[in-house]
């Protein structure tokens, strides 16, 4: 769609500027660890795939970081095919869908894994941290911290990108593509 063809060399500042938190999350570890889990593959790679990002794009952004650590041989034999796959290259050519956040809130991330929900699976402290680097006052952290009590992540992610862009969101986030995709008419309007 028109606000969603993201390039490589815009991706950095895209990450930072429009995505939500849980993919923010993601983005910052790979970039840090070289590496990340198939849940954290999984979760950002369709999400990447659904904010535009083309197959040969994509290859390059996973092949610059994992090669860092594993060599580009074992890249192309363990991760490039998978990468292929989500874009329905690889298998049975089914196109996958980015997750919605329903689904990203009920996973289940285990030790060493980065997907997920922060809202709902990181510590009070993790996600304060977090939320402050976004640039919450304290007051806008209380409000989302008292949703995330409630177990309303969702509204919790609403609440943020209502504090982050300055304006309301009164269909609420559900979806991670969804922020983003509000974000950029935000930032491009
Ligand atoms: Fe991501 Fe959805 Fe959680 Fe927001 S509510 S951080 S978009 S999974």
């Amino acid at each position: 769609n028109e606000y969603a063809d993201i390039s490589l060399k815009d991706i950095d500042q895209v990450a930072k500027s429009s995505f939500p938190l849980c993919m923010r999350h993601l983005f910052e570890k790979l970039r840090e660890d070289h590496h990340l889990k198939h849940g954290g593959r999984m979760q950002l790679g369709l999400f990447l795939k659904g904010v535009g990002l083309k197959l040969d794009d994509a290859l390059a952004f996973w092949r610059a970081e994992f090669t860092k650590k594993v060599g580009s041989e074992r890249f192309d034999k363990e991760y490039a095919y998978s990468i292929r796959h989500n874009y329905g290259k690889e298998g049975k050519r089914t196109d996958y869908t980015p997750y919605a956040c329903q689904k990203i809130i009920s996973s289940a991330p285990g030790v060493g894994d980065h997907h997920g929900c922060p809202y709902r699976h990181f510590s009070e402290d993790n996600l304060r941290a977090a939320l402050g680097r976004m640039g919450l006052s304290s007051r806008g952290m209380e409000d989302v911290m008292d949703k995330v009590r409630n177990k309303h992540y969702q509204l919790a992610c609403t609440l943020t990108f209502e504090a982050v862009y300055g304006t309301s969101c009164d269909a609420g986030i559900n979806h991670p593509n969804q922020y983003f995709e509000e974000s950029q008419k935000i930032l491009k309007s």
